[in-house]
């Protein structure tokens, strides 16, 4: 079968690979889509930890036409896959703080992941999705996993402000997470049809810069989330946020990359500055979300293409005004 390898930092190709045999507890899935994410291009890059060689993609959801020793899920059954499979037993799993594991090997990250025509898979972070669920929706339980986790950091109450830094994936599902919480929603991005899109999915404002936001809500948001993964908004969120509010850090930047904040000024507001890390125990409730088509996701696919186009996808930028591209192993 063919597969879309990180050979080695900097290195990423399309390859013919055995088909895998699930271990006992895994189940064999084929990829229906499988997401390409801002993190594939900083493993790439080596701005993310990985254990390359190992295929790329972490964002899937396919059909289980397998199963390893010990597992009895329905062959044909449509899964989303949790790519973080905690262990269970190390000091922060005991606590029960299973996102921050520390022998976490991530599918796609430190094995073998979903940028193929099949993956082996821990059959117990398989969640069911429905059989008539379209299979490119299935793509957007692991990114809506982890907002859902940042928002639960952030807590948005009704009628509060939340200002949404960055207009990529994480940023239109942010904002749909924050209108159905019943607040009140602006959406930062340069991008004109990234605007226009926030508009369509309930933001009540828009602004393109840090001063037209603050131009238009003066007093700042009880919440921003910062979903850009740039220096620029990570500096701008918690001088956006209004004395006594909260930002949460959803972004993505390069491990290494430092920011400048004023310490005082957190201090004499008393804003809260949070981050929020991968996707613990709400893999479910985004399956359940996207299940119900409670989320908006086809205004957030922006091309589909085949697996020979992946590696080339992962090695450029996304392209101006792209919010996902999703790759189809199978075409
Ligand atoms: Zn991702
Ligand atoms: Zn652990």
């Amino acid at each position: 079968m063919k597969a879309t390898r990180l050979l080695d930092i900097g290195n990423v190709r399309t390859a013919e690979v055995p088909v895998p045999v699930p271990a006992p507890g895994e189940v064999l899935i084929r990829v229906e889509a499988c997401g390409i994410c801002g993190t594939d291009r900083h493993l790439l890059h080596g701005e993310f930890p990985s254990r390359p060689p190992l295929t790329l993609g972490h964002e899937f959801a396919g059909i289980v036409v397998g199963c390893g020793e010990g597992v009895s899920l329905a062959e044909g059954a449509r899964v989303t896959c949790d790519p973080n499979t905690w262990c269970g037993h190390c000091e922060n799993c005991l606590r029960g703080r299973v996102n921050l594991c520390v022998n976490n090997v991530a599918t796609g990250l430190g094995r073998d992941g979903g940028f193929a025509e099949f993956c082996a898979f821990p059959a117990h972070k398989a969640h069911l999705l429905p059989a008539d669920l379209d299979p490119l929706h299935g793509a957007f339980c692991e990114p809506l996993a982890c907002t859902i986790h940042g928002i639960d950091i952030g807590a948005p109450k009704a009628g509060e402000r939340v200002m949404i830094l960055g207009g990529g994936v994480i940023g239109m599902l942010a904002l749909q997470l924050c209108v159905l919480a019943g607040a009140e929603v602006m959406l930062v991005t340069r991008s004109a049809s990234k605007q226009a899109l926030g508009q369509r999915l309930g933001a009540a404002d828009v602004a393109a810069t840090e001063e037209a936001a603050r131009a238009i809500w003066p007093k700042g948001a009880d919440l921003v989330v910062e979903c850009a993964g740039v220096v620029d908004t990570v500096e701008a969120a918690p001088r956006l946020a209004r004395s006594g509010g909260r930002v949460v850090i959803l972004g993505v930047l390069p491990a290494g990359q430092t920011v400048r904040v004023e310490p005082f000024d957190l201090l004499f507001r008393e804003v809260q500055f949070l981050s929020s890390f991968i996707n613990p125990f709400t893999q479910e409730r985004a399956a359940a979300m996207i299940s119900a088509g409670r989320i908006k996701l086809d205004p957030l696919i922006s091309r589909t293409l085949p697996l020979d186009e992946a590696a080339a996808a992962i090695a450029n930028p996304a392209r101006p005004g792209e919010i996902r591209a999703i790759v189809l192993p199978r075409g």
